[in-house]
């Protein structure tokens, strides 16, 4: 199928509400521009270089999405050229962010990654750390926490369903209290293969590579 075909049949899916992030890593800005015209405005990159180089090259309304690690001598190359930042794992992190986004004067929009999975799963901040990262998001000045980013370990569909739940309790329990700098708007969990599951357990904001611009290559780059 085209990529126009895979999008028109991936927003069947996908109800009112939930943002379709196309996430375009590995991907020729050509592929890109073609999502882009179909009406999408959400991509998503795990690179730095690789979203920078395409942010030059692709119309200037689009918003950015940085889903993968962020190494914090990365940092000054995003400002002011992602939209949400969904990578958020740890106070040494967070202090970068804050203090080159301060520097131009703006404000970064983050999720925190919550690492659901434990040692299966190495990124993201462990749910017993989450309260300190908290706090620390609470005293930033030029960061605003907009929500939880998850990527699930590898399972059938039980097994999502049930990492899906915990995220969205964690979500949920989070949105009750109330914190400065912290709103709980966006819960970023689903891929290609799980996404439909995601929604059905809460998720508002799904990240879809394969689905979309069909297989990656790693050996074409
Ligand atoms: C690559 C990637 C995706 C998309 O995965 P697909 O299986 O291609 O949909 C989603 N989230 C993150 C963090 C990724 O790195």
């Amino acid at each position: 199928m085209s990529i126009e075909e895979n999008i028109i049949k991936i927003r069947e899916t996908i109800p009112e509400g939930v943002t379709l992030i196309a996430v375009s890593k590995t991907k020729p800005v050509e592929d890109l521009q073609k999502v882009y015209d179909m009406g999408v405005r959400d991509f998503g990159e795990n690179k730095v270089q690789e979203l920078t180089d395409k942010f030059e090259k692709l119309p200037q309304d689009i918003r950015w999405h940085l889903i993968g690690h962020l190494q914090r001598n990365k940092v000054k190359y995003i400002v002011g050229k992602v939209y949400l930042i969904h990578s958020l794992d740890s106070i040494r992190l967070l202090d970068e962010i804050e203090k080159h986004y301060s520097a131009s004067g703006m404000t970064a929009e983050v999720l925190i990654q919550v690492n659901i999975g434990r040692e299966e799963n190495k990124t993201g901040v462990d749910v017993d750390d989450l309260e300190e990262l908290i706090n620390a998001c609470e005293n930033c000045n030029h960061v605003k926490v907009r929500g939880i980013m998850s990527i699930i370990p590898q399972g059938d569909e039980d097994s999502c369903r049930g990492y899906f739940y915990q995220i969205k309790k964690i979500f949920d329990e989070l949105k009750n209290r109330s914190f400065k700098n912290i709103n709980m708007e966006f819960l970023s969990m689903g891929m290609t293969g799980d996404y439909k599951i995601a929604i059905e357990e809460g998720s508002n904001m799904v990240r879809v590579g394969e689905g979309i611009f069909g297989k990656r290559n790693y050996n074409d780059k």
